[in-house]
């Protein structure tokens, strides 16, 4: 299969460079040039496979110019081994509405899907062609820990991981600074999630700086990511085995998971509406309900994973509905920069045929946890709740919730909420008391630079 930058896609690329690279020298995001779109007796083909099966022949579609598929079988066997579910992820109830349960890795949260099978995917690209490489990565907070467990003590490879000082929380800020291989660095900035995206990509761009230290990228613009999400839609889809399209309320910050169930879609899943479910951080909302795409001022929540005002993935999604125009895209692309960009009213007739969006503010959030204790006896983590009150908010009584993280993870919104907290399972709770290791630097791309160079 071949890919294209959604700035410029006069030029094609192959999945190792898509992979290895993550985001476009142009600064564009990879896409592939066609998709397969499965027919219903394919898709009653693949009905009943386990986990890693059904993922093999979905990612398979799109790595079989660079990884054969029994290869890939192998690795997907070996990324999901640790997880705590034979089967990946698990689909409970929750009142009449399901909850799919992605925070089964061993981070606890959903980005553990994706990152455990990156790993071993750089691994086995790395070795085989005896090369080095230094992945620097924004974290909000779980991409981090997901991305360091993934990649530690791996050979050829660092990981650089910055994450906002101060705005995480102190569990996922331990699964991060405790671990103690020497190809991990962990960095706090004084700044937002969006300070320490816009540093990496800001590396990224300085095409001297990255790739004469081989740079490569983790964030949920990775592709191989999104291909590795879209599984689990499939797979629910499946596992329910209604004869209707279903829809998913997924709480978004990136619009990388969410971004994943369209490509599913796509693919012929007989999906009717991705619910984009945001925090106060509203854009995504604003922007789906009514085009208002203005960034705001980043506010912290009680869900910090989703505490984003400029979504990266979503420049996929504008790349699409603009009928895979990439001077279209860049231009507006160039209009977010400088915060001016509406959605006019043909594309937004086309993304709400997709998607619906609502968001939760702190106190519904907060009430929903509340709620769902008292109702249903389950302690949310706040992400999940925002998900689970967009749909309720909407009146979808039979979608399926993305449960994205445990809710061990988020101790202070739980206790606010209801006045306890689940606690780390047993083999995490060393990192309580384990000696922590970061370095703290400026919001300033030439510190983190020269950071990164006296590691190398
Ligand atoms: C990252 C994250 C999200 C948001 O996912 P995106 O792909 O960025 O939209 C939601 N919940 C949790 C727990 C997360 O870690």
């Amino acid at each position: 299969m071949r890919y294209v930058s959604t700035r410029d896609n006069s030029k094609e690329y192959s999945f190792k460079d898509v992979f290895v690279k993550g985001l476009a020298d142009d600064g564009g995001l990879y896409v592939p040039t066609s998709l397969k779109k499965f027919s219903s007796n394919e898709l009653s083909q693949l009905k009943n496979l386990n986990y890693n099966d059904l993922s093999t022949e979905i990612i398979n579609q799109f790595s079989s110019d660079f990884i054969s598929k029994n290869d890939l079988s192998s690795l997907i066997k070996k990324s999901y081994s640790t997880f705590r579910e034979k089967e990946v992820v698990k689909i409970s109830n929750i009142g009449d509405l399901k909850l799919l349960e992605l925070f089964h890795g061993p981070t606890l949260a959903f980005k553990d899907i994706a990152m455990q099978f990156i790993g071993n995917l750089y691994e086995y690209y790395l070795t085989k062609n005896n090369k080095r490489i230094n992945i620097v990565v924004a974290t909000s907070g779980d991409t981090g820990a997901a991305a360091i467990d993934a990649i530690k003590g791996k050979s050829n490879l660092n990981i650089f991981v910055l994450h906002p000082n101060n705005r995480i929380s102190p569990v996922q800020r331990k699964l991060m600074t405790t671990v103690e291989d020497e190809n991990v660095f962990n960095i706090a900035i004084e700044g937002n999630f969006d300070d320490c995206q816009n540093i990496v990509k800001q590396m990224f761009s300085d095409l001297d700086f990255s790739k004469s230290i081989n740079m490569s990228g983790v964030n949920s613009i990775n592709w191989a990511r999104i291909i590795a999400q879209a599984v689990y839609y499939f797979y629910t889809y499946f596992k329910l085995n209604e004869d209707k399209p279903i829809s998913f309320s997924v709480p978004t910050g990136n619009f990388g998971d969410v971004f994943a169930g369209y490509l599913a879609k796509e693919m012929g899943l007989p999906i009717d509406k991705l619910i984009v479910a945001t925090n106060e951080n509203d854009i995504l909302h604003r922007a789906i309900s009514n085009g208002d795409y203005v960034s705001k001022k980043v506010k912290e929540t009680l869900s910090p994973s989703m505490d984003i005002q400029l979504a990266s993935n979503f420049e996929r999604l504008i790349y699409y509905v603009n009928n895979s125009n990439s001077k279209i895209t860049s231009d507006i692309m160039k209009k977010i920069k400088q915060n001016k960009y509406q959605i006019n009213k043909s594309n937004l007739e086309i993304i709400q045929k997709d998607f619906v969006s609502e968001c939760c503010d702190e106190n519904e959030t907060l009430e929903i946890i509340r709620e769902n204790f008292v109702k249903n006896d389950i302690i949310l983590d706040p992400h999940t709740a925002v998900g689970l009150g967009a749909a309720h908010k909407l009146s979808f009584n039979d979608c399926v919730v993305l449960s994205t993280a445990h809710p061990c993870k988020f101790p202070a919104a739980t206790d606010n909420a209801i006045n306890r907290h689940k606690e780390l399972p047993s083999e995490l709770q060393y990192v309580y008391g384990k000696e922590e290791n970061f370095q703290l630097l400026k919001n300033s791309t030439d510190e983190v630079k020269n950071f990164v160079r006296s590691k190398l």
